[in-house]
């Protein structure tokens, strides 16, 4: 599949007359359609909720526009939890699905009536005793059943090997200790495989879940009442990729729950999603200036972004798509590795990548940076965070987070005098 930026050359030109680059940019067309086809793939459950995964882009803009779309959102820390809150959910709303969670987090979730879900069965007493000796009347618990989890195209995943969850047993004691506290409704969660692409995910892990429900049913009287089946559902990185169709995604595990659960009387349970990447990776982009050409060993094009703007490719060699804005249709004769100014051999954007001859002040929008992007940012190097623009429905452009600057930089040096001395160089400078 040809992959194709939602911005046009001439789009970025006036865009870049206001906001510098670099910055990522998101497009709230793309957001809302997909936004509305998984509501639509799920509509067969009445208690379905897309639960934002917030880490994925916690942008409070970005996640009004998702609540207004009718989800919810999925928090693992404190901040999470008040954007969430600032955009008006609460309640039913949040999700608090953390790990290694602190006390206090806890007790914010719970203030502000978010669903818990214990990834210990440990946290039952630690969050009980940060609650003052109760817990809320839902709670959820995350399942981890070890081994690998492997679909028929090859796809796998670890869970045997990851930190998150609890075993088969310590769930089904967890259920019993939790409704001897008086907890009342339970949910069951887990997050077995990650960026699958591949519409067989989530019916599996359904229909694992889906028995797992059974048997915590049968063996604790526990009534439950929603089953989460977490993020993981993936999207097409690469031009080869054949999307998810979230549509068949949603009927694979519909058929699951009719197979498994109606039969067994719990047909009114709800199903939550928490995706992060499927709702936001693909409606967002990281634009960036080509500032500098160099030939050595072998050919480099450097830009105007770092890997603190966009970590995936640093971090995990990620792919992403690069278009050539303005020369879309132009042949790829050239490679290049493309790469940002980091003092770190990693910082590469795309190695030997078969690319139209790039010129200098070429932009490149760099594909699929609207989950897991802006988000990951840090500011290695004295590097700064870029900016956040949101292309509206209407074509408008709004800043939804400007850039960082020196100053926002230095803020926390607590030093007094030291400050006062970078106080008098950024006034300087300004
Ligand atoms: C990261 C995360 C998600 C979202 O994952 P995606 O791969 O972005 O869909 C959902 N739930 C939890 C608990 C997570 O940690």
């Amino acid at each position: 599949m040809m992959k194709k930026a939602f911005v046009t050359k001439e789009q970025i030109e006036e865009i870049t007359k206001k906001y510098p680059t670099p910055f990522h940019i998101y497009d709230e067309k793309g957001i809302i359609e997909n936004a509305r086809a998984v509501n639509k793939a799920f509509s067969w459950n009445p208690g379905f909720r897309e639960y934002f995964a917030v880490k994925a882009t916690p942008n409070p803009v970005i996640m009004d526009i998702l609540m207004k779309e009718g989800c919810g959102f999925d928090c693992s820390s404190i901040t999470e939890l008040m954007l969430s809150k600032a955009v008006g959910a609460k309640g039913e709303l949040i999700m608090f699905s953390s790990n290694d969670t602190p006390a206090s987090e806890f007790v914010y979730a719970d203030k502000i009536g978010g669903i818990i879900n214990f990834d210990d069965i440990t946290h039952i007493e630690f969050a009980r005793q940060a609650l003052g000796g109760r817990l809320p009347e839902t709670i959820s618990c995350r399942y981890n059943p070890g081994g690998v989890f492997q679909m028929s195209n090859g796809i796998m995943d670890n869970p045997g090997d990851s930190k998150y969850g609890m075993t088969k047993k310590q769930l089904i004691d967890s259920y019993k200790l939790l409704k001897s506290y008086g907890v009342k409704s339970f949910g069951i969660h887990a997050f077995l495989a990650s960026n699958t692409v591949t519409n067989e995910y989530y019916p599996m892990l359904a229909g694992q879940l889906f028995e797992l429900a059974r048997e915590v049913q049968e063996e604790t009287d526990c009534k439950i009442k929603f089953i989460n089946l977490s993020g993981g559902v993936g999207i097409p990185y690469k031009p080869d990729q054949e999307p998810n169709d979230i549509l068949k995604i949603g009927e694979g595990v519909r058929e699951q729950f009719e197979k498994l659960l109606v039969p067994a009387g719990m047909g009114d349970v709800a199903i939550y999603t928490e995706m992060g990447r499927f709702m936001l990776g693909p409606y967002g982009g990281l634009v960036t200036k080509a500032i500098h050409e160099k030939h050595i060993y072998k050919e480099y094009i450097g830009v105007d972004a770092c890997a603190v703007n966009l970590m995936r490719p640093a971090m995990y060699g990620s792919y992403h798509h690069i278009t050539v804005l303005g020369k879309e249709d132009a042949r790829c004769d050239h490679i290049y590795d493309v790469v940002g100014s980091l003092c770190e051999n990693n910082d590469k954007f795309a190695i030997d990548r078969e690319l139209p001859e790039i010129e200098m002040g070429d932009y490149l929008f760099i594909h699929d940076t609207g989950a897991h992007g802006f988000a990951m940012g840090y500011n290695y190097n004295g590097k700064l965070w870029s900016s956040e623009l949101l292309l509206k429905e209407d074509g408008r452009v709004e800043c939804i987070r400007r850039a960082q600057t020196p100053r926002d930089y230095f803020a926390t040096l607590d030093n007094l005098e030291m400050f006062a001395k970078l106080d008098e160089i950024l006034k300087e400078n300004e």
